[in-house]
């Protein structure tokens, strides 16, 4: 059935990017990323890639395409600030049973499926897609912009050791790269040196942020979610060689102590988080660094935690579930300290799983407004890319609003998102036109 409606809503939409050199969308009730509520009966013309006016009543230029959005919600593309494109088989079956180009089509496949929900900006938090993200800006393939990381930046036996029981470490056999690191997707390494390295090397290959795991995961199998990872001198190592390049580091990690020394260390970014405590924000508030947690995860069926299964083995339930715990906490403690609160979903898995990263919205109604959660994820995430400074390589407009000389990202959807989140989370019934970098990605009109 899901699949079905896949197919479909890909065959009507997905033969092709429009190019128009000039777009003018009349009628339309704009939210424009910042304020308050809708400017009704609003024009937005859009010139190449970049939005050129937005006034009343804006006359066609010449040649343009001219979109009636009577009665219609026009806003800012949505971003993602936590995607993993390239993991839509589990990390075994990339190892031992997929060819790295199918590895790679399916990454593209994903990233299409995502700005087919309204994503226009994603930060992918770890994994080989730098090659995906230079096709995107070429224009070969649809999808997103993409801040990416490159590979995770993982201690031995940290959650991005993807060793199984019986692997011995690479240093100390004196074999070889281990395969998943050597296809992109991590580098285990200890000690200050190794951490330069790494950080250097994802750097090199145009990371817009270095992803560090700082503590336990849900997915790996050899590090409970108590422990911490990495020394204090280990992560300050990585956020010098990320500041040295004018950008930031984001660290995976659960616990508060986690990210506590995370945050000392200079960190700015905490993914997930799930459970911090008060002290612990207190001090994210402080260093004015940003919070990424995952409101929909206390909502997904088990096939998001196992693709293709019904059940979670014991050990993973355990560990889930000690995390979930958390989340409603961690959203109060946000909301009381008023920190810097970024929306990323985490949602990947199988093609498909794109989907996920709308329930992030339905989930987060439970805290925030739609107001809000609309904010988070067009205005802040922009807020919070920006971060990576010199490393950033979309300055030609401003992400996440419309105004005039911001990038020509915008969805227009049937229905009022800031009253019914829901509008935003049936794209295939609402959203009826998706415009990125000024071109015609779904025009259902
Ligand atoms: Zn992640």
């Amino acid at each position: 059935m899901k699949t079905m409606a896949y197919i479909l809503f890909f065959a009507c939409y997905t033969f092709g990017l429009t190019a128009q050199s000039s777009i003018l969308i009349k009628n339309a009730n704009v939210w424009d990323g910042t304020s308050n509520q809708l400017n009704i009966s609003m024009s937005v013309l859009i010139e190449k890639n970049l939005i050129a006016q937005v006034a009343k009543n804006i006359p066609a230029p010449e040649g343009a395409l001219v979109i009636d959005g009577s009665g219609k919600t026009l806003i800012p593309g949505l971003s993602d600030a936590h995607v993993h494109l390239a993991s839509t088989l589990g990390l075994a079956e990339i190892r031992n049973d997929a060819d790295w180009m199918y590895t790679a089509i399916r990454a593209a496949k994903s990233a299409e499926n995502f700005l087919l929900l309204g994503f226009t900006t994603v930060r992918d938090l770890g994994g080989p897609v730098f090659g995906l993200k230079r096709a995107i800006d070429e224009g070969l393939t649809p999808g997103p912009r993409i801040y990416p990381s490159g590979a995770f930046i993982s201690q031995t036996s940290g959650h991005g050791d993807a060793r199984n029981a019986n692997e011995p470490s690479p240093y100390w056999s004196g074999g070889q790269m281990h395969p998943i690191d050597a296809l992109g997707w991590s580098f285990v390494v200890d000690g200050v040196p190794e951490v330069l390295k790494a950080s250097r090397e994802n750097l090199r290959k145009g990371a817009t942020q270095l992803k560090v795991m700082a503590g336990g995961g849900i997915g790996s199998d050899f590090d409970p979610i108590h422990s911490i990872q990495f020394t204090s001198e280990e992560l300050q190592a990585a956020v010098q060689a990320a500041a040295d390049w004018d950008t930031y580091v984001a660290v995976h990690i659960y616990t508060a102590p986690g990210i506590i020394r995370a945050l000392n260390a200079g960190v700015k970014c905490i993914d997930h988080g799930h459970l911090i405590d008060d002290g612990a924000m207190a001090l994210l508030k402080e260093k004015n660094a940003w919070l990424v947690p995952q409101g929909f995860w206390t909502m997904a069926p088990a096939s998001f935690w196992e693709p293709g299964k019904d059940s979670i083995p014991p050990a993973r339930l355990k560990k889930i579930n000690e995390v979930l715990d958390g989340t409603a906490r961690e959203m109060e403690l946000a909301k009381k300290y008023k920190v810097n609160l970024a929306f990323g979903s985490d949602a990947y898995g199988a093609l498909g799983f794109e989907e996920y990263a709308l329930m992030e919205f339905t989930a987060r109604m439970q805290w925030f407004s739609p107001l809000e959660v609309l904010k988070q994820a067009t205005t802040e995430n922009a807020r919070l890319f920006s971060l990576s400074g010199k490393t950033n390589p979309y300055t030609e407009g401003k992400l996440g609003v419309i105004e005039v000389g911001a990038y020509a990202d915008v969805l227009l959807y049937e229905g009022n998102p800031l009253e019914d989140i829901q509008v935003i989370v049936h794209p295939t019934e609402n959203l009826k036109l998706i415009v990125k970098d000024g071109k015609i990605v779904k025009n259902a009109l």
